[in-house]
């Protein structure tokens, strides 16, 4: 072989090289799909009608797509449209990208941020004011219910349980907070069985807030802007896996919540060090630990209010 024929295989066999890492790294984060999810996901084919999971579900909350988790659609933009298929007048801003099908007749749909199929868009029919129908296929999304409107519980976890509290206790639409203990392996610790650093315990605080007069939103804002949420393994001058950064989540639409707000921050430059987890049993902290900065009449070291969004 001469060298240039060489030089070029070489060439060749760099690039599929860097072409299958990026495609894998694309990917990584995607949800596994089945054989029937893929045959419409990314084979674009259509479900049967009147057989999808969605067609007649009325329930309020976000439908999301299966393969990215990016939110597609909301509730309140379904209507009926007898078409076999659910059928939305609205997508959420910015979601979804139309594309004029090959024969040139349909008008494709999929999810701007990982591209899967979604159905078609039509116009013109005169079903709603905004005169529009999104056609969907079930399968290519996942419905997440909306959390029903009341008292709801947060958990969170940034350093010292004094400094988190201490500013949770004060925002508006919170009625409770406590400070306890959670995510480790050890039932009913006590705070000195989470200072030797062996019972994987993170100081959180519970958050009881009512969600007709403020939201997980903005739960998720307060506890990002009152911490350093790049530290890694700490808090300030806290050291050690009791002060890491967690966000602790109840249900689906929180935990879709939390993953939006560190999707937010990372785009902003942000190396977000904050780890999502379900929720476990919260173990309520000795009583000289509850409202702390309160009862000193104090102010936190390490938990200083930052506008970031
Ligand atoms: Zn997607």
């Amino acid at each position: 072989m001469k060298s240039t024929q060489l030089i070029l295989l070489i060439c060749v066999l760099a690039l599929f090289n860097l072409t299958a890492c990026t495609q894998t790294k694309k990917n990584m984060n995607y949800n596994q799909l089945t054989p029937e999810e893929k045959a419409v996901i990314i084979n674009k084919g259509t479900e049967r009608p009147f057989v999808g999971e969605y067609v007649d579900n009325k329930a309020n909350g976000t439908y999301i797509c299966r393969q990215c988790n990016a939110p597609l659609y909301r509730s309140e933009d379904k209507f009926d449209s007898h078409c076999g298929w659910p059928s939305f007048d609205d997508e959420i801003s910015g979601s979804v990208n139309r594309t004029i099908d090959a024969d040139g007749r349909r008008t494709e749909i999929t999810c701007k941020k990982c591209g899967a199929h979604l159905g078609h868009v039509f116009l013109g029919e005169g079903f709603t004011k905004k005169d529009t129908r999104y056609c969907v296929n079930s399968i290519s999304m996942k419905f997440i219910p909306a959390t029903p409107k009341g008292i709801e519980k947060a958990y969170f976890a940034s350093g010292c349980f004094w400094g988190t509290e201490y500013h949770f206790m004060k925002a508006k639409g919170v009625v409770k907070t406590t400070v306890g203990y959670m995510g480790g392996n050890t039932t009913n610790p006590s705070y000195k069985d989470v200072c030797t650093g062996q019972t994987g315990h993170a100081e959180t605080t519970e958050v009881e807030f009512d969600n007709s007069k403020t939201n997980y939103e903005e739960m998720v804002k307060l506890f990002f802007e009152t911490h350093d949420f790049t530290q890694v393994g700490g808090q300030g001058p806290d050291i050690g896996n009791q002060y890491r950064s967690m966000i602790f989540y109840t249900s689906a639409e929180q935990k879709l919540i939390a993953e939006k707000y560190i999707e937010i921050l990372t785009k902003k430059g942000y190396k977000v060090a904050t780890k999502l987890e379900k929720a476990p049993v919260f173990w309520k902290a000795e009583d000289y630990h509850q409202e702390y900065y309160d009862k000193k009449h104090g102010s936190p070291y390490c938990h200083i209010y930052r506008k970031i969004f």
